[in-house]
């Protein structure tokens, strides 16, 4: 059974050639995951830091991290002795196929938990945390239209 059915997928192959105006969009609706290293994650950071928190948030160590299990991302504190929170580093999930725009996304939601911590000492997905969120472009239930299989996010 197996065999026949591998036979007919394969003749199927054969059978239909698709003409390059007809596999373009296929190409294009599949966007392209890559595995970021940990070094253009730290360049991204700073990048989204000036350009979304004025650059001030302190320079967070920003790595991949397996077994994050269902999270795709997480944003680190400590509790100063003062009481005020502190952000120390995020992580993203390694065996997440990342794509841009995803990436991107999913970091900076790390990075406004860690401007949530400091500027507002405000831990989850509360008040602060959503209108600043909503200030950078990702209101609360954003998603893509044509959201790829590993660019769904649930909180
Ligand atoms: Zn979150």
């Amino acid at each position: 059974m197996l065999s026949a059915g591998l036979g007919r997928r394969v003749l199927s192959l054969f059978v239909t050639t698709p003409t390059p105006a007809r596999a373009a969009p296929v190409h294009r609706r599949r966007a392209r995951t890559q595995r970021p290293t940990d070094r253009s994650l730290q360049a991204r950071f700073r990048q989204l830091n000036r350009e979304l928190f004025e650059g001030r948030l302190p320079a967070l160590p920003v790595r991949l991290e397996a077994g994050l299990g269902s999270c795709l991302g997480k944003a680190y504190y400590v509790i100063e002795r003062s009481g005020r929170l502190r952000p120390t580093r995020i992580s993203l999930k390694q065996e997440n196929p990342w794509t841009e725009r995803f990436l991107r996304k999913v970091l900076v939601h790390e990075m406004v938990h860690a401007w949530a911590y400091q500027t507002h000492g405000e831990t989850g997905h509360g008040r602060q945390f959503w209108k600043k969120m909503a200030s950078v472009g990702y209101p609360r239930g954003h998603s893509w239209r044509d959201a790829g299989q590993h660019e769904r996010d649930v909180w």
